[in-house]
């Protein structure tokens, strides 16, 4: 079976870099599976885990919303942050995911709300990556 370069990246670090048999990640219109020979395309991510097919593993990256890129050559994952499970502090994300909770509790404005909203999301997507 063929496979493709899978690159996941942030502004820090290059997270994953492997020959995949499959990707499947949460688009913002939904579960979208990239095999080889995927038509070239660019579009945003949910925070959600991204799953992956490495020969007979089945890996998962906590990917913390960003875009995906598929290109001829190989496929770009861009994300502001990114994290294996082996990499996912269990206590700092239940800190994190404590202090948004609080943060919706409380009558705030607007833009704190989404902020606080999304600190949730990466909080939840850290715990569940790491949990599964
Ligand atoms: P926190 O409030 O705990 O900093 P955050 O969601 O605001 O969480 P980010 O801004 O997404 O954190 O990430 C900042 C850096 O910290 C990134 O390098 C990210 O990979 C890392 N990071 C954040 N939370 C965790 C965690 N629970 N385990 C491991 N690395 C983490």
């Amino acid at each position: 079976m063929s496979t493709f370069l899978l690159e996941i990246v942030t502004p820090e670090r290059i997270v994953y870099a492997e020959q995949v048999d499959m990707v499947s990640v949460k688009g913002v219109e939904g579960e979208l599976g990239i095999l080889p020979g995927h038509i070239p395309m660019v579009t945003p991510l949910q925070i959600a885990p991204v799953t992956i097919k490495r020969g007979s593993q089945h890996e998962l990256v906590a990917v913390n919303g960003g875009f995906i890129e598929v290109r001829k050559d190989k496929v770009v994952i861009l994300a502001e942050s990114a994290e294996l499970p082996i990499d996912i502090d269990v206590d700092r994300a239940q800190a994190a995911k404590q202090r948004a909770e609080q943060r919706l509790q409380t009558k705030r404005n607007e833009i704190d709300h989404h902020r606080a909203q999304l600190a949730l999301q990466r909080a939840l997507n850290r715990l569940d990556t790491r949990q599964r």
